[in-house]
C-alpha cells in the first residue's frame, strides 16, 4: 500500500542543509498497524506528514497503492489525502471558527458525501464518541482531551483506508486513551491500515510492528513488513490462518 524509497528530507538555510530524514526505505501493507517510535526530534512527525501527503520529501520516491505520489503537485496530493486518509494531528488542528458538528462534517464535504448521509454519519460519530452534548461548542470551549477526541472522530468519520495518528492519546485520560486504542484496533481488524507515532509502549503494544527512528535514520531492517522486533503481526497471521 505504501512504498517509500530513499526518502530524504532536509531544510536549507544559506549553505547549510539540516537533514531530518535520511534514506528511508519503508513498506507498509494494507491492513497493517504500524508504530513509529524514537526520541523527540528524530523525524517521526515529518515522516508521518510525508506519508499523509501534507508535506513532500526533498528526495526519494513514494508510491501509494502503486501510484507515484512524489511527482504530484500539492493540489493533487491533497485530493488523494482527502479521499483516503484520516489524520489525527498532535495539536488537533480543529477549525476554531467551526463548531464540533461542523468540524466533523468538513471531511465529508471534501469527500462530496450527500447531505442526508452527512447528517447521519455526524450523528453516529457524535454518539460513538459520546460528544453529542458538545456538538454546538467551538474548539476553544473544549478541554484538551475533548479536542483530541473530536480530532480522532474527524479522522475516522470518512472511514479512511489509512489512519495516521501523531500521539493520538497524549491528552486523554487513561480510560479515554484505552478507548481510542481499542477503536483503532477494531478499525484495523475491519481492514483500516493504521500508522501511529507514540512514545507510549502501551499504545505501541496494540500494533503489529514497531519501527524506530533515530536522527532521521530508520534503525535496522525495520522498514520491511515483518522486519520489526516483536512479531505481533504473527498473531494476526495466525488468526487469519485459523479462519
Ligand atoms: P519528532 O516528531 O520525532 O519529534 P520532527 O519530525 O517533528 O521530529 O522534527 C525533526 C527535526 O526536524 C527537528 O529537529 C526539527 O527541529 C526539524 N524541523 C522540523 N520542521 C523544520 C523546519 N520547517 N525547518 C527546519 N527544521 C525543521
Amino acid at each position: 500500500m505504501i512504498r517509500l524509497r530513499d526518502i530524504t528530507k532536509f531544510y536549507s538555510s544559506g549553505f547549510v542543509k539540516t537533514f531530518v530524514l535520511r534514506n528511508i526505505d519503508l513498506d507498509v501493507c494494507e491492513g497493517e498497524f504500524l508504530t513509529i517510535m524514537g526520541p523527540s526530534g528524530a523525524g517521526k512527525s515529518t515522516l508521518l506528514y510525508i506519508i499523509g501527503m501534507l508535506d513532500d520529501a526533498s528526495e526519494g520516491e513514494y508510491h501509494f497503492f502503486d501510484q507515484p505520489i512524489h511527482p504530484l503537485n500539492e493540489k493533487k496530493r491533497t485530493r488523494i489525502h482527502q479521499q483516503n486518509i484520516g489524520f489525527v494531528f498532535q495539536s488537533y488542528h480543529l477549525i476554531d471558527e467551526l463548531t464540533v458538528y461542523e468540524n466533523l462534517e468538513t471531511p465529508l464535504l471534501y469527500k462530496k458525501v450527500k447531505a442526508d448521509e452527512r447528517k447521519s454519519l455526524v450523528a453516529d460519530t457524535l454518539d460513538r464518541f459520546r460528544i453529542v452534548a458538545k456538538k454546538d461548542l467551538f474548539p476553544n470551549q473544549l478541554s484538551g482531551g475533548q479536542q483530541q477526541l473530536v480530532a480522532v472522530a474527524r479522522a475516522v468519520i470518512i472511514n479512511p483506508k489509512l489512519i495516521l495518528a501523531d500521539e493520538p492519546t497524549g491528552n486523554l485520560n487513561s480510560t479515554q486513551g484505552q478507548e481510542i486504542m481499542e477503536l483503532f484496533k477494531k478499525l484495523n481488524r475491519e481492514g483500516t491500515t493504521i500508522i501511529q507515532v507514540t512514545h507510549s509502549e502501551k499504545n505501541a503494544s496494540y500494533s503489529d510492528r514497531v519501527i524506530r527512528l533515530l536522527d532521521g535514520w530508520l534503525e535496522g531492517r525495520q522498514g520491511k513488513p515483518g522486519g520489526g522486533k516483536p512479531q505481533a503481526g504473527d498473531d494476526k497471521k495466525k488468526r487469519l490462518e485459523e479462519k
